[in-house]
């Protein structure tokens, strides 16, 4: 078995880059069936989506736009706790089909965030991609409208996704050790 170590954690090989770019290829077919003809906008969140929008973006062949956004992530002072916001945004989605692009939802709490925010500024449509979705781990009830691939609840690293900032840049995914 493959392993890694990043920090103090090991990891053990969970999905391979072949395995991951089957399930992209797949999305994107559908993508390109499902919005032919409707100039979407794709809004990638950094920083984990950036692998994924890159390998998905390459087989996307209908003409799109492509941006980047981030959620701010700090710990409120209200009883409420953490508040996330969008930033980064520099398009009008007024009238627009937009699609996200996730790595992953685990809880679901923060694109139920982006959706909210993001329906303020009236788009016709919000779509929604992740590469990875955590089925178990669900709360919040959200529409998913294109996911590669399901996992357990385990924590992952690799293809964009970090344990404290590293293992981004490994291209297969890795699932930690002994969960
Ligand atoms: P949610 O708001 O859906 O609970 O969590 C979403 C965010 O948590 C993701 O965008 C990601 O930053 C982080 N996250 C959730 N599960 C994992 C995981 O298994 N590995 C990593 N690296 N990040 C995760
Ligand atoms: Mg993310
Ligand atoms: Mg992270």
């Amino acid at each position: 078995m493959k392993t890694v170590t990043i920090k103090d954690k090991e990891f053990d090989l969970f999905l391979t880059e072949e395995v991951i770019e089957k399930a992209i290829d797949n999305v994107a077919a559908r993508l390109n069936k499902d919005l032919a003809g409707k100039d979407p906008l794709f809004i990638c969140v950094l920083n984990g989506s950036f692998m994924y929008a890159s390998e998905l973006m390459k087989r996307v062949s209908i003409p799109c736009e492509v941006s980047f956004v981030k959620m701010s992530s700090y710990k409120g002072t209200s009883s409420t706790g953490k508040i996330k916001e969008i930033y980064g945004l520099e398009e009008d989605i007024k009238g627009r089909t937009v699609v996200i692009v996730e790595d992953i939802v685990d809880t679901g709490y923060t694109m139920s965030l982006m959706l909210e925010q993001l329906v303020c500024d009236e788009p016709e449509s919000i779509l929604v991609t992740t590469l990875l979705l955590k089925p178990d781990a669900l709360k919040h009830d959200i529409k998913l409208d294109y996911v590669a691939l399901e996992i357990p609840s385990d924590f992952i690293v690799g293809f964009g996704l970090d344990y404290d900032g590293y293992g981004r840049n490994l291209p297969d995914i890795y699932k930690i050790k002994n969960s």
